[in-house]
């Protein structure tokens, strides 16, 4: 038996460990993982892992990316599959608006997508969950905040949601701080004349996340509704969610790399370039996260990744006028390599389950994205985990015009990305000739929820 490609002698990054074996490759799919295979072209590995695709459960393709810069920024983080959390004007339809979408992104994308369709409005939009669900886009997104935009839900709302989701086989995915205090807290810092980065986080403090997760906890204690809180910053949200696993109720944590890498005070001469919602907190909370990383309580980490033009970040009257959110999709994996796997803070299946495994479970992937398998996409890249690295304000690629962790060094180094089989970058080059992302269609099995996958194996 010959393979299209085998990608031999190098170190494959199992759920449960590592293991040295070769991966086999037939029509864009893995086929084998053993010894000695043999394949029409073959492509030598060693001193290398072979890490799945990362699966992204939290992008923007907006503000200053488009589906192609923010799908090449992707490849370059080892990312080949995005979920993007399409953003339906308050006003518009939203399963038109997601049928618009799906050949917008497929002419311009590098990695394979699909989307959190937006939901606000929910008297009027509540079908739409059944309706997007049977066209394979299960997962859906809902804002506890922004009021003044337009998008935020109320409580009846979110009910009316969660029972349409249990209804049909769909997840809701929250935004999960309380819109009124934050509004509230906003005017009243203007009002003072605070300005600062950290006058803005202070007005969005941890206790308006810690309201809205309890909140939603409530709801899905009455409905059962699979519930995936994005953004979770704080020991205190992750404590919550820990808790209704530990009874059994369907829900999921996802953390983003700014809030494990980065506290508030080491943020505050960054001005709005560090400017998101929810914001950074104290050391103790970055700490916490890595516990509940380490330990599965959170599920995923999605990068949340924003780039904006310089005109939305810096010269503004005000902080409170800079646009929400940062880049950091293209560093995210060996940031957290270096600051996580090899600081013993989690292992490195853990940190590869919770970047392509189990957000790929949760979120309709499962059998075809997050892992290294038999019958897999054969989406995978090789990581080099000894070559340094330095950060600077060009690494986040794509349209990103600074990194937050600018002058950091570290060591892990992405070197391959194959999408499907077909190589994306090679010796960190993006290829032409890459494969087209494709939309994916989706179903989310019930059951989706229990234990993690993370082995204990370090490197
Ligand atoms: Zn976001």
């Amino acid at each position: 038996m010959s393979y299209d490609l085998v990608i031999n002698g190098g170190t494959l990054v199992l759920p449960n460990g590592l293991v040295e074996a070769d991966l086999g490759i037939e029509s864009g799919r893995i086929a084998a993982l053993g010894e000695g295979l043999r394949g029409t072209q073959t492509v030598d590995t060693k001193n290398l892992l072979v890490l799945p695709g990362l699966v992204d459960p939290h992008v923007h393709p907006i503000h200053a990316e488009t589906y192609r810069s923010v799908s090449e920024a992707a490849i370059h983080g080892g990312i080949t599959t995005t979920l993007h959390h399409l953003y339906t004007p308050p006003d518009r339809d939203p399963v038109r608006f997601f049928e618009q979408a799906i050949p917008e992104a497929e002419a311009d994308s590098y990695t394979d997508f699909a989307f959190h369709v937006r939901l606000n409005d929910l008297a009027r939009t509540q079908p739409a969950i059944a309706e997007l669900t049977g066209r394979g886009s299960p997962t859906f997104k809902l804002f506890l905040a922004y009021g003044g935009r337009g998008i935020m839900v109320t409580d009846d709302e979110i009910l009316l949601a969660m029972q349409a989701a249990v209804g049909c086989g769909g997840t809701l995915l929250f935004h999960a701080e309380n819109g009124p205090l934050t509004e509230l807290l906003e005017v009243q810092a203007r009002d003072r004349g605070s300005d600062s980065l950290l006058d803005y986080y202070a007005s969005r403090p941890a206790e308006v996340e810690i309201e809205a997760v309890a909140r939603l906890l409530s709801m899905v204690k009455l409905t059962r509704c699979p519930t995936y809180f994005v953004h979770l910053t704080c020991r205190e949200s992750v404590r919550l969610v820990a808790a209704a696993k530990l009874e059994g109720l369907p829900v999921y944590a996802e953390t983003c790399p700014h809030y494990l890498l980065l506290s508030a005070v080491e943020a505050a001469g960054l001005g709005g370039r560090a400017k998101m919602a929810p914001p950074l907190r104290e050391d103790a909370d970055r700490q916490g996260l890595w516990y509940a990383l380490a330990a599965g309580f959170i599920d995923a980490i999605g990068s949340d990744h924003s780039a904006f033009v310089p005109a939305e970040k810096e010269g503004l009257d005000s902080i409170f006028e800079v646009g929400f959110g940062v880049p950091g999709i293209a560093t995210m994996f060996p940031l957290l390599f270096d600051r996580g796997v090899r600081q013993a803070k989690v292992t490195l299946a853990r940190l590869v389950d919770a970047m392509a495994t189990r957000p790929a479970q949760i979120l309709g992937l499962s059998g075809r994205k997050g892992c290294l398998a038999v019958g897999y996409d054969a989406d995978f890249f090789l990581f080099d985990p000894e070559k340094p690295f330095v950060i600077d304000d060009a690494s986040e690629r794509g349209n990103a015009y600074y990194s937050l962790y600018a002058g950091r060094r570290g060591k892990g180094s992405i070197e391959s990305v194959y999408c499907r089989g077909v190589p994306a970058l090679l010796a960190g080059e993006l290829q032409a000739d890459a494969a087209k992302g494709r939309f994916v269609r989706r179903e989310i099995a019930t059951g989706s929820g229990g234990a993690s996958t993370g082995g204990s194996r370090v490197p």
